[in-house]
């Protein structure tokens, strides 16, 4: 995602507050607002590896300007058939491995770089019982805000004993300024700058150009297309396996059923749609365990095809030891 099309779902939801206002009652002891959120937290295991996923909250998405390759009319369509409408709301979520005495983090949120929505992730951990400090390994699927956004708070170092693995190409791309004059918005290189750049500057940053085992049962595998340096990450434990999957989809009610269609964000368009249709075939054949940033929390599922598409096959929920 972008700041710009934040701006916009901002200013959305911002125009809608009066109404919104004017139309509750008059007496309402506490606004729900101002209610403490529930904890963002889904714990389950993967052979003897602990993963938790971590919400790092949910932001109005405005979907009909995102999307690329279908008219706004069907867009609207797919979401009526979910009884959803635009903007849609859509998860940041990230995720907690613990496995091997480390604790590996995948992404890390926005942080305070999306204004109102996003930056809930440290509560989450907090909620999880864990401390920023435990965090061994951070595993970006690529240089996004709200992947990479929460690296840094304040200025400084947020998980102090962390290394960071990352696509080499992100790497280039992102901090180079010389791509502001190829297109990519100048807050892209400065946020990127002001996340990844205190790891560099300490030198924890670990960059992969290929598809690697980079920890003991941690597979980093490029999928380039939505950026140069977009990876997934597959954790196997004792026969058992989950990949996460960072921005391979964003909008699951619309590329679900059509995986050729894009979004704005994705930066190499044709990249993004064949990497897509390629990973989702695979999946789908494998029935492989994934974790999506931005489906619906805790976005952990498989897929099943349907028709010309796919269904996204959501865990059954469970809540026992
Ligand atoms: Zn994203």
């Amino acid at each position: 995602m972008t700041p710009r099309t934040l701006l916009l779902a901002a200013g959305l939801l911002l125009a809608a507050v009066p109404a919104t206002r004017a139309a509750e009652p008059a007496k309402q002891a506490r606004p729900a607002a101002a209610q403490p959120a529930a904890a963002g937290v889904y714990r389950f295991t993967v052979g003897e590896a602990r993963v938790t996923a971590l919400s790092d909250g949910t932001l109005p998405l405005d979907i009909k300007p995102l999307v690329r390759g279908l008219p706004p009319g069907q867009v609207d369509a797919l979401l009526a058939e979910r009884f959803e409408r635009d903007p849609l709301e859509t998860s940041i979520n990230a995720y907690l491995v613990e496995a091997g005495g480390r604790v590996l983090l995948v992404d890390t949120g926005a942080g305070q770089l999306f204004g109102p929505y996003g930056g809930k992730l440290p509560a989450s951990l907090a909620a999880a019982g864990y401390r920023p400090e435990q965090v061994t390994d951070i595993l970006l699927t690529h240089v996004h805000t709200d992947h990479s956004g929460g690296l840094a708070l304040d200025g400084r170092i947020a998980f102090p004993n962390a290394t960071v693995h990352v696509g080499q190409a992100d790497l280039d791309f992102f901090l180079d300024r010389a791509n502001i004059a190829k297109g990519m918005p100048p807050r892209h290189h400065e946020e990127a700058v002001a996340t990844v750049g205190p790891y560099l500057k300490a030198g924890k940053v670990k960059a992969f150009t290929k598809r690697a085992e980079i920890l003991p049962g941690v597979t980093a595998i490029p999928t380039p297309g939505h950026t140069p340096g977009h990876a997934f990450y597959r954790v196997e434990s004792k026969g058992e396996s989950i990949e996460f999957w960072g921005d391979i989809i964003h909008v699951g009610p619309v590329q679900m059923p059509h995986p050729e269609a894009t979004v704005t964000y994705d930066i190499d368009q044709d990249a993004a749609r064949a990497q897509r249709l390629a990973r989702f075939a695979e999946e789908a054949d494998t029935g492989q365990l994934t974790a999506a940033a931005h489906l619906p929390f805790p976005g952990v599922g498989r897929l099943r095809r349907e028709g010309n598409g796919y269904r996204w096959v959501p865990v059954e929920y469970r809540n026992r030891e």
